[in-house]
């Protein structure tokens, strides 16, 4: 045997640790579904490499889990018999922090005020490194499936790990054995009940079947069957079901707001099971986040990379279990496959009849939704032509007609005559917006102003969009023709032109020279002196504000 070589641990996974090892965090039973979501994924993995390379699978039988109860020397022991990690995979998947999502996790815990960071925990999944917060030691003996040889990786927590290569007798035959060297006070994840109770509960529709050894001599048994859950008819299928499941396969610690499973027949056979997250995920405006939804052909895992969903639609999550893609076929072919291009279009188009639905019958919960997710889903307003008018038919806006909230048909329907345009102003603030100048001559003849605060909004506005034949008009740009719509009662007319109206503009054109590209009385104007607006034809001013602090 070598000397074990001692590595630290990239800054931030030191930083994350130190957090587990001192957490004051109060539902710990998580890292139980950690190691058993990385076990199954690790089973998934295997089988799908096992499509192209049976001979992988070696001796061990099928893809299992097996959580080993070890009271007499307080360890907790989850092993599986998936795809194995070698050496340098160990060091990569078990010293740095890959995820996006555990990044944006970090910089959050770094923003939040001191003791708020465990809070952070339990809205968040942390991964493997979680076994922190009950173990004192960890050690990882892992095989990749058809190697020969095995390594061990083991840390305190406390900075740094070792990895050696190991003896394949002491690994698994093929996966990883993860063993935990519980705390004193985590004794109790040795006791069976309790710890069956936790399995069953958060891991219990795995697609993996789990089997429980109560002390490390003891007959097995199984405790969970590693049926799909989306294989079962939705009416077996109880809330608390869907739930448990959304969480262990989503990696996600809230309740669904909205579950959605359904077979599609005819053309193509696929089943789906999605769900809306109630919480916004923390790296949802990461420009790395892809979606969520995972792939399986025929209950075998392919890829949560296929895209099956359009990016406006990247909080989703759940998965697609299609019965006519090819089982042989690679990753990149399917990328091209008619077959998907079919399920992206049915699956993007339900969720969205699915919102539909959701604000017609619960409009409190869609406005919830919306207050998560909407700005995400406006980004479907310039990225998805073909989609346009349905995404402009969910959308919800903030406006000048009170506090709440506003959709487009309710616009459209308390439209002034004579008014051919939906007015709309951008800013940052919601509250500044509201005042603006730009507001008052729109103000005076009761006509509503959409106030656009999300960066998305200065997007799509410019796309060239209209609403039941009416354009989008920025109201900080061109001529506001508000002439032919008439004040509301009690309101005084704006200035009319008169010689000395026209000799003041000369005055401020002279004054102001090149600064400006003209200068014009306005009916914007009921109280304020002057405003500033963009050109007709030249980008909205928040737009080019944007623009101007992304550097460009
Ligand atoms: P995530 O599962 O979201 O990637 P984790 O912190 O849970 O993040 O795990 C980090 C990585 O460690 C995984 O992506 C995987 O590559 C590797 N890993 C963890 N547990 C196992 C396992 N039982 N078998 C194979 N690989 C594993
Ligand atoms: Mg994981």
């Amino acid at each position: 045997d070598t000397a074990p070589e001692t590595r630290s641990f990239e800054a931030d996974v030191a930083r994350l640790l130190h957090m587990m090892v001192h957490s004051v965090y109060s539902d710990k039973d998580v890292f139980l579904r950690e190691l058993i979501s990385n076990a199954a994924d690790a089973c998934e993995k295997l089988r799908y490499e096992l499509l192209s390379d049976p001979a992988l699978a070696g001796d061990d039988g099928q893809p299992r889990i097996t959580v080993t109860l070890d009271p007499e020397a307080r360890r907790l022991i989850v092993e599986d018999n998936g795809i194995g990690m070698s050496e340098a995979e160990l060091a990569e998947a078990l010293g740095t922090i890959a995820r996006s999502g555990t990044r944006a996790f970090m910089e959050r815990v770094t923003a939040a005020k001191e003791g708020e960071g465990a809070q952070l925990i339990g809205q968040f999944g942390v991964g493997f490194y979680s076994a922190f917060m009950v173990a004192d030691k960890v050690d990882v003996f892992s095989r990749r499936a058809g190697a020969a040889t095995a390594a061990h990786w083991a840390s305190d927590g406390l900075g740094s790990y070792t990895i050696q290569p190991v003896d394949p007798a002491e690994a698994p035959a093929r996966g990883t054995r993860i063993v935990l060297h519980l705390k004193e006070d985590a004794a109790s994840y040795t006791e069976a009940f309790t710890t069956q109770r936790i399995v069953t509960a958060q891991s219990g529709h795995v697609p993996v079947p789990i089997f429980l050894k109560e002390k490390p001599d003891a007959e097995e048994k199984q405790i969970a069957d590693g049926a799909a859950l989306w294989t079962r008819a939705k009416s077996d299928i109880t809330a608390e079901e869907y739930a448990d499941f959304y969480r262990s396969a989503a990696g996600q610690f809230d309740e669904p707001a909205l579950t959605l499973h359904y077979r599609a027949e005819g053309l193509h056979e696929y089943s789906v099971l999605a769900f809306l997250p109630s919480m916004r995920p923390f790296d949802l405006f990461d420009p790395d986040r892809a979606g969520r939804m995972k792939l399986y052909v025929r209950r075998v895992f392919i890829t949560d990379e296929a895209q099956i969903l359009p990016r406006y639609l990247r909080f989703v999550r759940g998965l697609v279990d299609s019965n006519d893609l090819p089982l042989n076929v690679s990753r990149e072919m399917i990328q091209e496959s008619p077959v998907l291009a079919a399920i992206q279009k049915g699956v993007a188009n339900r969720i969205l009849s699915e919102l539909d639905k959701l604000a017609e019958k619960d409009g409190e919960a869609y406005l919830k939704f919306w207050d998560n997710f909407g700005a995400v889903l406006k980004e479907g307003l310039y990225e998805d032509f073909a989609r346009r008018e349905t995404l402009l038919g969910l959308a919800r806006f903030k406006s000048t007609a009170g506090e709440g909230w506003r959709s487009l048909k309710d616009y459209v329907e308390a439209i002034k005559d004579n008014q051919t345009a939906i007015y709309y102003a951008t800013g940052a603030d919601l509250d500044r917006l509201a005042s603006s100048p730009q507001l008052e001559g729109f103000r005076a003849r009761g006509i509503e102003v959409l106030l656009l605060t999300d960066q998305v909004d200065s997007f799509w506005v410019t796309a060239s969009v209209d609403y039941q034949g009416k354009p989008f008009k920025s109201v900080t740009q061109g001529l506001a023709d508000l002439s032919l719509i008439p004040l509301a009662e009690g309101e005084a007319p704006a200035a009319q032109a008169s010689a000395e109206v026209d000799g003041f503009i000369a005055y401020v054109k002279g004054v102001l020279g090149d600064e400006v590209s003209d200068v014009r009385a306005s009916e914007r104007l009921t109280e304020s002196p002057v405003c500033l607006v963009a050109p007709d034809n030249a980008m909205d001013r928040q737009l080019e504000k944007l623009l101007a602090g992304a550097g460009r």
